[in-house]
Formats: structure tokens, C-alpha cells, sequence
């Protein structure tokens, strides 16, 4: 064989293993989205690579389902069943007892500034039915001696929830980090290792973006410019953000923002406009994110001596505060 031939040969041969990893790399990249509206929020999840049919109707179905047990506006969810069997133990789906236990158990870690049995104050402020007013201080005053998530029980076997007569629950502040991260199970079960989980803000990145590189989640300003002033770089991890911005009612010129202070019954004003959680763990970056947003930096810098997460903390002043590690993956646009 001659030089020239030889050449070509190989020419040719590197030539289609190229086209061939294009190939390749093209069929990996495919994008698939799978949209809807479950849990009063917008869901989008982006997939990458091959996508098994039925996917788009289980997520759907295992999202109605939760929300058939957690949503406290459904007259016969577990959620609406505990707050009417208050004084009780009530038989629960294993999900509503797992969650109702881990929600309480970072209640009680964060000293009560997540707590949900925040309910009877929520629903005062109107924030649940939409017809929203100021409830007078003494009223405040008799519902927070009806908020301690000390007080719940659940039984050994997990199966039953009891609250005290008076009380009433609210998943609100976790349900969505526990939908994101049985999503994220339901993709890794079926092969998809690459993936944005979008729950109304609440995201759950699934591996990292092609060739092990990290994703980059954009943190939305909490001023009224609504704009996107710095991301996190994150592999593998759940990004939640509780903000003021998100809902809120005004009345005679003053805002009041749907997180309450559990020991006040009044909404959180503490300089801080939100709070962003990055954690391997979905269920306790949106469960830290309301915590942090009633407790601040100081609860923050405490939790993470038992819990692993890093923070962005936007002030109303304008400064940022991030946590050590954080510090480093907060980029500033
Ligand atoms: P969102 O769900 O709007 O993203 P959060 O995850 O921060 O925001 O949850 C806020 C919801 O949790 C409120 O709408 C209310 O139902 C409930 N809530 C308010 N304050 C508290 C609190 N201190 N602890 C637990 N739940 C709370
Ligand atoms: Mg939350």
C-alpha cells in the first residue's frame, strides 16, 4: 500500500469516528421538557439524553397524588384529615408520616423558626384563601399559643400523626423539596442521570451538565427588578429559594410577606429578601430555605453544625452573605 492510500485510509477512519461520537453526543444531549401544573405551582423538567415513554405520566400522576395527600385545601388529604382529627392519632400514607417527621424533626433543630403548625396564623392572614387582611394583635396572640411543632406525634410505626386539639398543619414549606426529590428518584430509577428538576423555583439538578461539568442555577433578585444577579455552580444538588418577593399582600403602604415568625404570628421583617439553600438533600434545602429566612445568618451558621447545606442570603440593603463554601460556587454576574 502507498504512503497516499494509507493516508486516506486513516483520513477516512478518524473521519467516521468522529461523525460517530457526534452522533453520540448529539443522542446524549437531546433535550425533552415535561410540563404541567401540580401543587398550586408551575413544573418544568428538563431531561437530557434518552427519556423511556410514560415518564411525562408518572411524574404527573406521583405529583397529583401528593398533592392528594398534602394539600390542606382538599377536603380528604392526610394533611386535612390530621387538622381535623386534631387530638387523634390519624392513619397516614407513609409519605405524609415521613415528611410530617422530618419537618418536625428540623423544626425542633432550627428552635422553632420552621415550624408548621404555623397553620391557624397562615390561614388568619388570609394567605391560604387568597382574601387577605391584618388580624389584630390579640387575636395574633391567641393563635401562636396554638403553634408548636414540638407537640406532634408521630407513631412508631410511622403510619399515624397526632396534633393537639386547636392545632393545625401546613406542608407548605416542604412539600415541594419532597416532590423534587422523589422526581429526581423516579429519573434516576429509569436511567435518566442528567436533568433539571424546575418545581415553581424550587430546582433539583440530577448529575451535572455533559462531560461532568457543573450547572449554573441563576438566583433571581429579590428587588423589584426581578432580575438575575449572580448564579450558583452546582453538580448533583437542590437549589431552593424562599423570598419575599413570592407572595405577599400591601396594605396602607407596609408588605407583608407569607413567612411567618412562629413566636409573633406576625410575617418575618428582618432586612432579609431571601434566602437560597444549596444541598444534596431537596426536602431540607426547601425546608432550611424558610428557616433561614426567619432565623437569618446566625440560625444558618448553627444548623450547619449538624446539617450539610451552604446559603446566599440577599439583605434588603443590598449586601449578600453566603456561607464559607458558597462564597466560592456564587458567582456575580
Ligand atoms: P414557597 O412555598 O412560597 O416557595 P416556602 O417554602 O418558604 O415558600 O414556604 C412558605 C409557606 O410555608 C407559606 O406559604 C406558609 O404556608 C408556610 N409557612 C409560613 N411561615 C412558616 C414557618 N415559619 N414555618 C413553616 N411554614 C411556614
Ligand atoms: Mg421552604
Amino acid at each position: 500500500m502507498n504512503k497516499e492510500k494509507l493516508g486516506r485510509i486513516i483520513f477516512i477512519a478518524v473521519f467516521a469516528v468522529l461523525v460517530f461520537l457526534w452522533g453520540i453526543n448529539i443522542r446524549n444531549s437531546e433535550e425533552t421538557h415535561v410540563t404541567g401544573f401540580y401543587m398550586d405551582t408551575y413544573i418544568d423538567c428538563t431531561l437530557f439524553g434518552k427519556v423511556p415513554d410514560g415518564l411525562s405520566e408518572e411524574i404527573g400522576s406521583t405529583l397529583e397524588m401528593l398533592d392528594d395527600l398534602f394539600n390542606v385545601n382538599k377536603k380528604d388529604s392526610d394533611v386535612s384529615r390530621i387538622n381535623n382529627g386534631a387530638g387523634e392519632f390519624v392513619e397516614v400514607s407513609q409519605h405524609t408520616s415521613y415528611l410530617v417527621s422530618e419537618a418536625k424533626r428540623i423544626g425542633e433543630l432550627s428552635g422553632r423558626a420552621l415550624d408548621i403548625t404555623i397553620y391557624p396564623v397562615v390561614k388568619a392572614w388570609g394567605f391560604t384563601t387568597g382574601e387577605n387582611r391584618v388580624p389584630g394583635p390579640q387575636e395574633l396572640s391567641a393563635l401562636v399559643k396554638t403553634v408548636d411543632v414540638s407537640r406532634i406525634e408521630v407513631d412508631e410505626a410511622g403510619s399515624r400523626v397526632k396534633i393537639p386539639e386547636g392545632f393545625m398543619i401546613d406542608l407548605g414549606a416542604v412539600a415541594k423539596g419532597y416532590a423534587g426529590d422523589m422526581i429526581k428518584e423516579i429519573l434516576e430509577e429509569c436511567g435518566v442521570n442528567r436533568a433539571i428538576i424546575n418545581l415553581g423555583g424550587n430546582i433539583v439538578c440530577v448529575g451535572s451538565k455533559s462531560m461532568g461539568r457543573k450547572w449554573q442555577i441563576g438566583i433571581q433578585s429579590p428587588y423589584e427588578d426581578r432580575d438575575i444577579p449572580g448564579y450558583v455552580q452546582v453538580k448533583d444538588q437542590a437549589v431552593v429559594t424562599s423570598g419575599l418577593y413570592e407572595r405577599f399582600f400591601e396594605e396602607n403602604g407596609v408588605k407583608y410577606g407569607h413567612i411567618m415568625n412562629p413566636y409573633t404570628g406576625y410575617p418575618v421583617d428582618n432586612g432579609i429578601s431571601s434566602v437560597t439553600i444549596i444541598s444534596k438533600d431537596g426536602l431540607y434545602a426547601d425546608a432550611l430555605s424558610t428557616a433561614i429566612f426567619v432565623g437569618g445568618e446566625e440560625l444558618a451558621e448553627e444548623l450547619r453544625k449538624s446539617l450539610n447545606f451552604e446559603y446566599v442570603i440577599f439583605c434588603g440593603d443590598g449586601k449578600v452573605k453566603t456561607s464559607e463554601d458558597a462564597g466560592y460556587s456564587y458567582i456575580v454576574k
